[in-house]
């Protein structure tokens, strides 16, 4: 499932797409369009460079480790007929990444059956994109393509700020 790239909602069905970006409505498409408009004006090899140097950095998390990524995992929580599933995304190094892949998996494990129906729905399928993550995970050796998404997000993000700030 896909989340607004502006205020959060989920989206079941439809919605707006720009750019690998999906939004709830038009208003939310608008306040971010000239965003994605900075984003994509970010020259390739500009971006090559800032992955470089995001995955040089240390790990917030270990403060230890470089080999900085974008890590995904699933997780499912159930309380008989509330369900709740989603994904969380780690910017850490490896290491780190494989801990929060693995913890999400025991707790998917332990509380994601207990909803009916989409628990019981959820639960076996989250559990499989998240070994299938920490495989991914634990083999990657280039960075990811989603990897180069956050650094492209980053550089307009730094750039809108340096227009906003004063002088
Ligand atoms: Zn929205
Ligand atoms: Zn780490």
């Amino acid at each position: 499932m896909s989340k607004c790239a502006t205020c959060g909602k989920s989206i079941i069905a439809g919605g707006i797409k720009d750019h690998g970006f999906r939004f709830c409505s038009k208003p939310c498409h608008q306040r971010k369009a000239g965003y994605i408009a900075k984003m994509r004006q970010i020259p390739e090899a500009v971006v090559k460079i800032e992955v470089e140097k995001i995955r040089n950095m240390r790990c917030s998390r270990c403060k230890k480790n470089t080999g900085i990524d974008v890590h995904k995992s699933a997780f499912v929580w159930s309380m008989i007929f509330l369900t709740r599933f989603g994904e969380n995304k780690h910017i850490c190094c490896k290491t780190c990444a494989l801990k929060s892949q693995a913890m999400d998996t025991l707790r998917t494990t332990a509380f994601g059956w207990w909803g009916i129906p989409f628990g019981l729905i959820m639960t076996p399928i989250s559990i499989v994109a998240n070994v299938t993550q920490m495989v991914s995970t634990a083999r990657r050796k280039q960075p990811s393509a989603a990897l180069s998404e956050f650094a492209r997000e980053r550089l307009a993000r730094q750039a809108a700020a340096r227009e906003a700030a004063p002088g």
